[in-house]
């Protein structure tokens, strides 16, 4: 089972957005477990406090160590997490590559920041990956972690059923996946192409193929120049 734990002030958050579909269906046959803790439940503070003014000033408020470390341990105490990422703007940039690589860890262990961010004390002392979903600037960590463990849960033996496999899916490859049709045959005016309905399962995986190599030229040359970099006998 691969446990994902959750460090963020809106647990809330992770239960709405990721309690469905195919990974409430894989938290119930015992293959991931999600757990979102409040960060704010480990404060000292009796007011209840997490965040402070930044040193040396600037705008914004910065969410505090003490909080977050006495979180951490309380995790980690019986299950020590092999990565503890902090999902952030100035992190290496997530990708497919990453998803596979971590859905071979038993616990990892993500910490979502708010506001300007959080101390960069306690960054030092726990975290071993700094992450990022992009080049753009989100209001928390919360969706970024959601996105992280939907896609690293979707490599994790069992949560996908065969017919759902990631074997032939955009990326598994290094290029995008091909078009694909459903009922019916002709939908205004445009139909299905002719290959698809002929049963020739070997003309039908060359047609794939070529659509993956057309379509990641168009739509993502620097993936297409990747992949024929390394297979300079493949052509379209
Ligand atoms: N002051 C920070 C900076 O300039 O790098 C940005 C803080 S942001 C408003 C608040 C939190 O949202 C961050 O601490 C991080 O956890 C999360 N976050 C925002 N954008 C993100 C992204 N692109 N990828 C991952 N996490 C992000």
């Amino acid at each position: 089972m691969t446990r994902f734990s959750v460090m963020t002030l809106f647990p809330e958050m992770i239960d709405a957005g990721l309690n469905v579909s195919i990974l409430a269906r894989a938290a119930g046959k015992g293959l991931i477990d999600i757990n979102a803790v409040n960060i704010r439940d480990y404060t000292d503070n009796k007011h209840g406090r997490v965040d402070d003014y930044t040193y040396g000033g600037g705008a914004g408020m910065l969410m505090q160590a003490q909080p977050i470390y006495d979180c951490y341990q309380a995790l980690t105490d019986d299950h020590p997490a092999g990565r503890v990422i902090y999902v952030t703007p100035q992190g290496r940039t997530f990708d497919q590559n990453m998803a596979r690589e971590l859905a071979e860890e038993e616990h990892i262990v993500f910490l979502c920041g708010h506001y300007e961010g959080v101390d960069e004390r306690v960054l030092e002392a726990i975290v071993t990956d700094y992450v990022s979903i992009g080049d753009y600037v989100l209001t928390g960590g919360e969706l970024p972690a959601m996105v992280m463990i939907d896609a690293i849960s979707r490599h994790i033996p069992g949560v996908l059923h065969n017919e759902e496999s990631t074997d032939t899916e955009s990326f598994a490859e290094g290029l995008l996946e091909y078009p694909q049709y459903t009922r019916p045959e002709e939908w205004m005016g445009r139909k299905v192409p002719e290959i698809l309905l002929s049963g020739d399962h070997a003309k039908v995986d060359v047609w794939r193929h070529q659509e993956s190599l057309i379509r990641t030229k168009q739509r993502r040359p620097d993936l297409y120049d990747v992949y024929m970099a390394s297979h300079p006998e493949d052509t379209k």
